[in-house]
């Protein structure tokens, strides 16, 4: 049984003083929360903020990136030391903006990932393809390819500390949400491709898969209910206490 993770991406939203407050509305509308794990992530410039707005809550607190090096000359970069070192526990790699727009491959999520392990954060590992891809029917090769690829090298062992979302780009603020039986079939494939790299079905069967791409209030229920879809990656929703609230709801 997979405990279902909730996580919101905030991207390039919100001041300090606005985190706060937000922070502070998602758990008033949390009212508790349920069973799921949830998690926010905001800008780095917030996590300190973020990370003081969330003590006595159980809502744990993530990044949206990082770099795969301890430290040294690379301006403008993050290590993971310096996002534990804030209170963060988790760590988005590999987002398709971050792909898009700054050139982050396959090779980069890996040895992020990597790095995210040895310092003892939650990686959130996201695949998916574009409306091109599937288009063209390659969804499942894209996806597989990303997985492996993102995946490779990392021991068995470590899979179930690992968070895969599945956020196909041609969803991801556009409003046009994957059908759950979409959304299913690309899951059960993320799995299949996760017990092979294991060796293992029963290594798979602990994997957390998300779904990321304008899931809301509305459609979260339908996605969630499906058997390989074990939560969510929000954006849009994510700065809405209310629809965060209901998603959250919804996983449980
Ligand atoms: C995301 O950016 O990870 C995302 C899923 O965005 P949205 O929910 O807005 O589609």
């Amino acid at each position: 049984m997979r405990t279902k993770v909730v996580a919101g991406n905030w991207k390039m939203n919100k001041t300090a003083a606005e985190t706060a407050a937000l922070i502070a509305e998602i758990r008033a509308a949390m009212d508790g929360g349920g069973t799921a794990e949830v998690v926010v992530c905001p800008p780095f410039t917030n996590l300190q903020t973020a990370a003081e707005a969330l003590q006595g809550s159980k809502i744990a607190l993530g990044a949206q990136n990082m770099h795969w090096l301890k430290d040294g000359a690379y301006t403008g970069e993050i290590s993971a030391d310096m996002l534990k070192n804030l209170g963060a526990t988790h760590v988005i790699l590999g987002h398709s903006e971050r792909r898009q727009y700054f050139a982050e491959t396959d090779a980069t999520v890996n040895e992020k990932t990597k790095a995210a392990l040895a310092a003892g954060l939650v990686p959130i590992v996201c695949v998916g393809e574009t409306l091109a891809q599937r288009e063209a029917n390659q969804t499942g090769a894209v996806v597989t390819g990303q997985v492996k690829a993102g995946l490779a090298g990392i021991p068995a062992p470590s899979f179930e500390k690992i968070i895969v979302a599945y956020e196909p780009v041609w969803a991801i603020g556009t409003g046009k949400v994957a059908t759950p039986e979409q959304a299913q079939e690309v899951h059960a494939i993320i799995r299949v491709t996760l017990a092979e790299l294991a060796g293992c079905p029963c290594v798979a069967a602990k994997v957390r898969i998300q779904y990321g791409g304008s899931m809301n209030a509305g459609n979260a229920a339908t996605l969630l209910a499906q058997p390989d879809i074990d939560g969510g990656l929000i954006g849009g929703a994510a700065l809405k206490p209310a629809d965060f609230a209901a998603i959250i709801k919804a996983a449980g």
